[in-house]
């Protein structure tokens, strides 16, 4: 097996479009959980720390955080914490400190798990992926990023690059919740993120995604139709109903269909009662 630990991102890039078959490594807090039953790759790509990845810039309104980021670096980053408060609590509830100092913001994306916590705060918070290739670079929205399961729109020469998020507005009302066995080392049974949209005390937009209720982290837009033109208190009813019909949960180890339904249904009605001041 060959391995091979790229100066900079033209050597990474290049080596990614002459071996689109070996295993790109960041964290290795996903790959190597299962390294053991797959066959062996005929080469490594380690990104790990690799500089142009890992970086969090702040601009006037918006934020990009490399692909290399650290969960403990978005976890403890003021701006993140005040301006994109979901991510930064996405982060400290990712696995636990020995885990958020290896797994990285590129390889939750990458992996693109339907429990994968931070991706439905990339879809609530309206998120663009930038990726590369020798080709060039291009930004995805977050949402259309998903295929299927585990699967993404990455091709087969690209890396991901980083993730860029806009400030939510001022009367924009941010939440994260995750339900797991635990407050540590636990894979969400549901978990869930909102950005809502207030003017003159009645929601203007909302944007609410979930994860751990379909092949994918999806956008409930039933939900965020139902709740248009209603105040928080009318919208957390509205929200409950829609619910009904909004998700088909699967039954799997972690929890039963009927268990997801009734908790997603219960967060999504938090979002919104949350709000009533
Ligand atoms: C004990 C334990 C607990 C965990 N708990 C949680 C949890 O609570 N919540 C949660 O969401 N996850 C959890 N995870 C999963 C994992 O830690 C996260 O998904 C983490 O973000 C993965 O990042 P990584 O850098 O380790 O990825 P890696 O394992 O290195 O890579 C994962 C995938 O992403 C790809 N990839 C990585 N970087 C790039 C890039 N720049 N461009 C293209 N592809 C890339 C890789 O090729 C690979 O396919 C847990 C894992 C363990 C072992």
């Amino acid at each position: 097996m060959t391995y091979l630990r790229p100066r900079d991102l033209e050597e990474a890039l290049a080596t990614r479009a002459a071996h689109p078959d070996w295993m790109m490594l960041a964290g290795g807090t996903d790959l190597m959980v299962n390294a053991n039953h797959k066959p062996e790759p005929p080469g490594i790509l380690d990104l790990w720390r690799l500089q142009p990845l890992c970086f969090i810039r702040v601009a006037e309104g918006s934020v990009a955080i490399g692909a290399g980021t650290t969960w403990h670096e978005v976890e403890r980053h003021a701006a993140i914490q005040k301006t994109w408060t979901p991510l930064a609590l996405a982060a400290r509830e990712i696995g636990a400190l020995q885990i958020q100092a290896r797994g990285t913001l590129g390889g939750n994306v990458g992996t693109s798990s339907p429990v994968g916590d931070s991706l439905p705060v990339l879809l609530a918070l309206d998120a663009e992926l930038e990726v590369a290739s020798v080709r060039g670079s291009r930004r995805v929205p977050y949402r259309d990023w998903c295929t299927g399961y585990r699967t993404t729109l990455l091709a087969a020469d690209e890396l991901i690059i980083a993730a860029h998020l806009a400030a939510p507005s001022a009367n924009t009302h941010t939440t994260w919740r995750k339900v797991g066995t635990r407050r540590a080392q636990s894979i969400s049974k549901v978990m869930g993120a909102a950005a809502v949209t207030l003017d003159g005390g009645v929601i203007s937009a909302a944007r609410v995604a979930l994860g751990a209720v379909a092949n994918r982290p999806i956008r409930v837009t039933a939900v965020e139709q139902a709740v248009r033109g209603l105040s928080p208190a009318k919208a957390a009813e509205a929200a409950r109903a829609a619910m009904r019909t909004a998700i088909t949960p699967i039954d799997d180890v972690r929890s039963t269909a009927i268990y997801r339904h009734q908790v997603a249904e219960n967060l999504v009605a938090r979002v919104f009662s949350g709000m009533i001041s």
